[in-house]
This record gives structure tokens, sequence and C-alpha cells, in this order.
């Protein structure tokens, strides 16, 4: 939240004009009065602070007649110019290439092993981003940024994934570092849940939510947090691991060492057992969430315990951050009403009356996109924020900028 105080220096309201600019590149466009509303700042700062955007070149202002009223729509002017997100899991990759728009202009995905040693895992990486350049077309000189995220708790200051991870393989890695040199790029990590939660809510035209609660369901459970309209990581990176919210204390012992956690009591590899060994063949999540849109009675009936579980997990977390929307993502979300009613009941038996009144729970919009579009994001928000910390303006970014640039990591 943007907050006015008499006497505001330079920094704020640079800062101020950094978050106008934000809201009107996430929108795509918003008129004078979206942006004091969605921003909190009076309608005469948002009024100069578009003047100044608009004389930089980085807004156009146009008169346009919305319910009857005149008013003024601002768009951004976009500048040329790309971001990668790549999304790396326990047994795929996935990477996006975007133009600073946030139009996606290619994608691809990969298969990965899973315990594939770091070396190998990030010489796929190397070639899928080969891959979606020679898709696009475009020249590696015109990739300004990349963002990555991992299946795990990013510690943002060592920059490697923490213990509980579900790429083992991984920890112990500056992450930041390896991929920065194997992409000839500065680089931005964190965990995927987090960039699931950053993709749903910021990936063009947005969502005007200011609380929501993310929950990935792959082989893991993780989830990322959007306070107050911002990415929340917490002390450690660690906010939102519901995964690891413990659901029995006497519970059976979990990966991250502790027992009766969320990803023991409904753990998905288990279920996914039991499925198998009723089947009486091996199947995977997207297996899984096939039989249960046939109706298949076994794969139902294993869904709605996940729900229920994973309900429980999710009705903690609203008691205690208060969220209006709550989003399922990953592969296992695909399974649609099956897995959303059960988790809507317990959420319901379980919040607070006034937690639950306006609270929404739904499947994420972007499927197994919403990770790669959340570390595009994450690109373009730390290409934005070292461009303005170095007093340049990114409507003015030469499209080779990207390397030899002093654009690093530091
Ligand atoms: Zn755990």
């Amino acid at each position: 939240m943007i907050e006015e105080r008499p006497g505001s220096t330079s920094s704020l309201r640079r800062r101020n004009s950094a978050q106008v600019l934000q809201a009107v590149r996430q929108a795509g466009g918003l008129t004078q009065a979206e942006i004091a509303r969605r921003s909190g700042l009076s309608p005469a700062t948002v009024t100069n602070l578009v003047r100044d955007l608009a004389a930089a070149g980085q807004v156009e202002v146009a008169a346009t007649v919305l319910n009857g009223r005149r008013s003024r729509l601002v768009t951004p002017v976009v500048p040329s110019g790309y971001v990668l997100g790549v999304d790396v899991g326990r047994s795929h990759i996935r990477a996006g290439l975007a133009d600073l728009g946030l139009d996606l202009v290619a994608q691809g995905d990969r298969r990965m092993e899973p315990g594939l040693p770091a070396e190998q895992g990030l010489e796929l990486v190397g070639q899928l981003y080969q891959e979606v350049l020679e898709r696009a077309g475009v020249d590696r000189g015109e990739v300004l940024w990349a963002g990555v995220g991992v299946p795990g708790p990013l510690d943002q200051a060592s920059q490697q994934i923490g213990a509980g991870t579900m790429l083992p393989e991984w920890t112990g890695q500056d992450l930041r570092s390896r991929f920065a040199r194997l992409l000839g790029l500065p680089v931005a990590v964190d965990n995927d849940a987090n960039l699931g939660a950053l993709g749903e809510h910021a990936w063009p035209p947005g969502l005007s939510v200011r609380s929501m609660i993310y929950v990935r369901l792959a082989t893991g459970i993780g989830g990322g947090l959007i306070l107050d309209g911002r990415l929340y990581r917490g002390a450690d990176g660690v906010a939102g691991e519901i995964g690891h919210a413990t659901i029995d204390e006497n519970g059976p012992l979990c990966r991250c060492g502790n027992r009766g956690c969320l990803e023991t009591m409904a753990s998905i590899p288990s279920l996914l057992r039991v499925l198998a060994s009723a089947l009486d063949r091996e199947v995977d999540v997207h297996g899984w969430v096939g039989l249960v849109r046939q109706g298949h009675t076994t794969a139902n009936r294993l869904i709605d315990e996940l729900g229920h579980h994973l309900g429980v997990a999710v009705s903690n977390l609203c008691n205690l951050v208060n969220p209006s929307l709550v989003l399922l993502g990953g592969p296992i979300a695909a399974a649609g009403e099956a897995l959303l009613e059960p988790v809507r009941s317990e959420v319901r038996r379980r919040s607070m009356p006034s937690a639950y009144d306006r609270l929404r729970v739904e499947a994420s919009r972007h499927g197994e996109m919403s990770e790669v579009y959340g570390a595009a994001r994450l690109a373009l928000d730390a290409l934005t924020e070292r461009m303005s910390a170095q007093g340049e303006d990114l409507s003015q970014a030469p499209a080779t900028a990207g390397r030899g640039s002093g654009w690093t990591n530091s």
C-alpha cells in the first residue's frame, strides 16, 4: 500500500510513480480514477504522476467516456526486450518468453527424470531456453532478465533451497548464480508456489483482490500468499508453506523432519499408491485427474479425501490471514469441482464466519502456466526495480541491453 506523507521525498515520489506504472502495466490500461482507487493515492497526486510518466514516454493518456462520464485512460507504452520465466519441478521443466508488456511469445516444456542430478537438470534448462528463443525468433541479446521457480522454500540471502524441498539434488547450490551463469542473464529465483501466486495475481489482466492464498498441488503441496497486494515471503522465505502445516502432532514423519504435516496426512504419493493398487497399474497425477473426470469411484473418493485434509489446513490459514480468494493450482487442481467442493465444505465448517462470508475458493486461471507467468513477472519487476534504482527508464531500454549493460545481480 502506498503511503502519502506530508513533505514527501523524491524517493517516495519515485516509489509512487513506480507503483502507478506497475498498476497500469498489470491491468494493461486504467483510468486515472481507477489508479487512485487501487493505489490509495489522491486523484491530484495521480494526475501529477501520470503527467510525468507520459512526459517520460512510459504511458499514453487518452480521453475516453466511461459509464457516461469523461475520464482519462492511461495505457502502458511497451519498450522492446523480453523476459524469461522458468518453472523447475520435480519431474518437469517449463519455460515461457514474454515481451515487456507481458505478452507470451513462446513457451516450451521438458519432462525431467525425478532424481536427476542438478548438473543435468541445469543442462535441460539451458536447452529449453534455446528452444523457446528459436520458437519466438528472438535473439539472446534481446532478453533482459530471467525469473526461475524452484520447488522448496528459497532462502533469499543464500539463494539456496532449504530442507524439505522436492528437489533434494539441488540443495546447497547458490541457484541465482548458477542460473545467471547458465543463461547469461541477471536472474531472480523464488519458490514455485510463491511464483504461482504472483502469476495468478499479477499476470495481465491481473486480479483486483488484495489478499489471496495460492495452493499448488503436485507431488508435494506448496502455497504462496499475496497480502495487501504484494507477495509475502516472511522473514526467511518460508511463508505460505501450507504443505507443512501440522494437522496431527503425533502423525507420520514428514520429509521436512516434523510429524503429521498436511503433506503426510494427505500425501499425494500415498494416495496415488492406493489408486495404483486399486487399478493394478501405475498412475501419475495426470492419470488420476483423468479418472476423476471420467467418474471413477476410487479416484473420486481419494480426491475427496485430499480435499477434506486440504480444507482443514486452508481454513487455519484463512483464520490467520483473512484472504478474499483461495486459488488451487498445480496439475491436481484440474480435477475441478471434485476437489473444490470438499475444500469449500471444510473451510465453511472451520473458518470464522466473518473470514468465510465473502471468501471464494476457485481453481487457478492459468493452470500449469501460473508458475512460468509468475517467474516472468518476477523478472520484469526485478528489471524495473534495477532500472529505476539506476535512474533509467524502462521505455528507453535498448533492445540489446541484456548483456554487458552492467545490470547484474549484485
Ligand atoms: Zn513437513
